[in-house]
């Protein structure tokens, strides 16, 4: 199983993060072992800074595909959850000045905090409400219409070159207000429709 993420999907958050429009959707990948549930802790490794939080929408794979084609990349999916792309920002910006992957500052254990899935039909993935809050104090809210690119090409871009398996999992990227997260924090991501996935920073 691997995750599929997409970066600078947001106009907002490619803004903030000082960055020009993309033409095609950056993709990168997180590990299975990010993953933690709603109630788990994030664990900020030693000497790391400047971790911070990303509410995504997170699309489940229901079938596997290759050259899956735009008009039939929803009918892959299969389910629905909220998902939190965890990020060692310090970190991710020395990899971005020297030209280096983001597998580390992206992919430690528990950087990926996601909700319980839920089924994708009957969903308008187009026009849901995401919010981020740390301590109840709202840092991050936008509706999914203001994507970039639409997950339905992404599917198919990222399907181009990499097969795309059933439980894989797409996070659709995260839009303006990141913003750093402590140790006692408490982190909540949903989606209206979908969910939440809370999580204390330890
Ligand atoms: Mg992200």
């Amino acid at each position: 199983m691997k995750i599929v993420c997409v970066g600078w999907n947001y106009m907002s958050h490619a803004a903030e993060m000082d960055r020009a429009l993309p033409e095609e959707p950056l993709i990168f990948l997180k590990p299975s072992t990010c993953i933690i549930g709603d109630g788990d802790e994030i664990r900020i490794p030693e000497g790391v800074t400047n971790v911070q939080h990303e509410v995504e929408l997170a699309l489940i794979f229901g079938k596997t595909g290759k050259n899956i084609p735009e008009e039939e990349a929803m009918s892959y999916i299969s389910g629905l959850a909220v998902f939190n792309d965890v990020t060692a920002r310090d970190m991710q910006a020395a990899d971005r000045a020297k030209g280096n992957p983001w597998d580390l500052c992206k992919g430690m254990d528990t950087f990926g905090p996601l909700s319980e899935i839920v089924p994708a039909e009957g969903i308008d993935i187009g026009d849901l409400e995401m919010l981020l809050t740390v301590n109840g104090e709202a840092r991050q809210k936008v509706n999914t219409g203001r994507m970039i690119f639409s997950p339905a090409k992404v599917i198919a871009y990222v399907s181009r070159y990499m097969t795309l398996e059933a439980g894989d999992i797409l996070a659709t990227g995260t839009p303006d207000g990141i913003s750093e997260i402590k140790p006692g924090d408490i982190v909540c991501a949903s989606i209206t429709k979908i969910g939440s996935v809370t999580n204390r920073v330890a």
